[in-house]
């Protein structure tokens, strides 16, 4: 029978999407491994409890714990970075503004982005300072893969039949009336930081040639990418 624990799903020659199941939260919870130019690059990995689970993840895409070369947190959140000590002989990656968020454990381990663009090892990354201070999103050029962490993502939701890709018509959907409705509330735009969160996604979208929103939690929406973000930057009332 199919674990239902994890989901794991090739987006590309070599990206991988791997989706660990949280009984808690009743939500998946996204890591993605990128093999890059024979260096093996880890984004976010779930919570300290599901470490095994990610640990098991690898195995069956054989590779080991000590053989990840790069560990890069999208954010500072426990279910990003709670299992980043499996991952001893790592470069591990945070932007500064979530350096708080780290243990002082963890923080040991850390080297910073301490700008709000750059690049490390083919990987675009820019700061998108909403959801935690220090979030960002990471592009990957050669994939056209838009990794987004918490900024976009489908916390709680069902995945799709076949793996973790959709196009996601109803995810689209969802995520626009959830936006309409925040904006015509000014207590709430005024408490989550709307116009910030625009800005945010105004930057997203100038990766036009996305074809993944490789989010932090469920499935990955796959094709219109950045019709998908214009559209939500236009809600901008
Ligand atoms: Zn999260």
């Amino acid at each position: 029978m199919k674990d239902s624990s994890v989901e794991i799903t090739q987006i590309t020659d070599s990206v991988f999407g791997i989706a660990l199941w949280d009984p808690s939260w009743h939500s998946y919870n996204n890591c993605y491994l990128i093999n890059r130019d024979g260096k093996l690059l880890l984004l976010d990995c779930g919570k300290e409890d599901q470490g095994n689970l990610l640990i098991k993840a690898l195995t069956q895409l054989h590779v080991e714990s000590d053989s990840i070369d790069v560990f890069i947190a999208t954010h500072g959140h426990s279910d990003h970075i709670g299992a980043s000590h499996l991952f001893q002989k790592a470069e591990k990656w945070i932007h500064r503004d979530d350096c708080d968020r780290l243990s002082h454990e963890q923080i040991e381990g850390f080297n910073t982005f301490n700008s709000n663009i750059g690049e490390l090892y083919g990987l675009s990354y820019l700061l998108l300072g909403h959801h935690t201070q220090g979030s960002i999103a990471l592009y990957d050029t050669t994939t056209h893969c838009l990794f987004c962490g918490d900024y976009i993502c489908f916390f709680g939701d069902k995945l799709p039949h076949n793996g973790l890709l959709t196009f996601g018509q109803d995810l689209r959907d969802k995520t626009r009336a959830f936006m309409v409705s925040w904006s015509q509330n000014s207590t709430d735009r005024h408490t989550y930081q709307f116009e910030t969160f625009v800005q945010g996604l105004k930057l997203l979208s100038s990766y036009k040639d996305a074809m993944f929103l490789a989010t932090g939690h469920g499935p990955i929406l796959h094709k219109q990418i950045a019709d998908f973000l214009d559209e939500l930057v236009s809600i901008d009332g």
